[in-house]
């Protein structure tokens, strides 16, 4: 049976209680024969902080290069809003993103049938919505040089971002979008401004030749990023996998979230290149952030988190039946009625993190 080594990063708030769903998720899939999950822990954000005054240690960096994945839930919290700017929190998480050079972030939107009344659009809309969004993650504006605000001789100031984007960028992160969107439906929309932006137009014409080189078998359209904002709350159904840069896959990945209902819904990965035998250094981890206001208290939904897992077995392990059956057994317990606090709308009553993981873990054992 194959063995994988995941780092389990749960940091703050809380990371730990959702983290704890994910090891029973998993040992259900270890009991029934499917691969072995070594867990090692360590520590990310303010608890790694407290500990080593750095929001993570060399050691917890070398564990997550040797890893096969890592598995983090969240980090942050009031009580680390004053640290000094290079050892906060999100630093851990930036400096993993950047280390481990993983620069596809994969962002499903996808809307649980029992969930769809309680989207902001309209159930028609959302209801069986299954979208992928493909962030480019280490480049573009948020990276770009210079990025500086100055002081002008007239008293003023100027303020600079610098998008910019080389051809290898964009040619790996649109294989990563091609090569998904053949394991669905076969479709990607790439979306940039290429009427307003140099880097739109290399963008589109970049994506355009991987597309003939390599994917001719996949259907390719391109869409301007306002365009797509428009259509991703007016038929968000149209889309099968999106490809867009840092920025605009930011927002859009944002708007799409919230089609689907509740943060603590929503499972990501992000991915690196690929090395010769094909694996990736990979993260995985929820959308949401450390929830401080509900921390310790037992109510957080660790479907996210738990999604985040189903995520690492698909694009890490090749596990697809097991992260299948994890996305089914979170969808039965749903139907059956089963709501944490943050999705509970009018449900007569909410279950606590621990009861709505051992209930999936439940489902999935029923199914294997
Ligand atoms: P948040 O995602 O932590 O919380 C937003 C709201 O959603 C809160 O009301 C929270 O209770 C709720 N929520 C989030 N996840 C939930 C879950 N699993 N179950 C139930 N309810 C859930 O965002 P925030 O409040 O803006 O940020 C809190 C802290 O988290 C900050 O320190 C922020 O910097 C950090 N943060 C970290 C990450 C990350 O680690 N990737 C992402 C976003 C925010």
């Amino acid at each position: 049976m194959a063995s994988y080594n995941i780092l389990l990063l749960p940091g703050d708030g809380i990371g730990p209680e959702v983290t704890a769903e994910v090891e029973k998720v998993a040992k259900v899939v270890s009991d029934a024969g499917l691969a072995k999950f070594e867990f090692e822990k360590g520590l990310v954000g303010g608890s790694a902080y407290d500990a080593h005054g750095k929001a993570i240690s060399e050691a917890d960096m070398a564990r997550a290069q040797a890893a096969d994945a890592v598995l983090l839930a969240a980090v942050g919290g009031p009580k680390w809003a004053n640290v000094p700017y290079d050892v906060r929190p999100e630093a851990g998480l930036l400096r993993l993103r950047k280390d481990l050079g993983l620069f596809a972030n994969l962002r499903p939107a996808l809307c649980y049938p029992a969930l769809a009344e309680a989207s902001s659009l309209k159930q028609e809309l959302v209801e069986g919505l299954d979208i992928m969004i493909v962030r480019e993650l280490t480049g573009g504006v948020y990276f770009g040089e210079p990025k500086e605000i100055t002081n002008l001789p007239n008293g003023q100031k100027r303020a600079v971002d610098t998008q910019v984007y080389e051809t290898y960028e964009v040619e790996r992160i649109a294989a990563v979008a091609f090569e998904l969107a053949r394991k669905r439906n076969n479709k990607v929309t790439s979306s940039e401004k290429h009427n307003v932006m140099k880097s739109g137009v290399l963008w589109k014409e970049v994506v355009t030749d991987v597309h003939a080189k390599s994917f001719p078998d996949v259907q390719l359209e391109h869409m301007l990023a306002d365009a797509l904002g428009m259509q991703l709350v007016r038929r968000p159904k149209q889309f099968d996998v999106i490809v867009t840069d840092n920025l605009f896959g930011d927002l859009l990945s944002d708007v799409a979230s919230m089609l689907t209902g509740s943060l603590g819904m929503l499972p990501s990965a992000s991915l690196g290149a690929a090395d010769a035998n094909g694996k990736r250094k990979a993260m995985y981890e929820p959308v949401h952030g450390s929830a401080p206001d509900i921390a310790g208290k037992g109510i957080a939904n660790p479907i996210a988190m738990i999604g985040s897992f189903g995520m690492a077995l698909r694009y890490s392990f090749g596990l697809i039946e097991a992260a299948d059956l994890i996305d089914k057994a979170i969808a039965d317990v749903l139907a059956a009625g089963l709501r944490t606090a943050d999705i509970k709308g009018d449900a007569p009553s909410s279950v606590s993190t621990s009861a709505m993981g051992d209930a999936i873990a439940n489902a999935l054992k029923k199914a294997l």
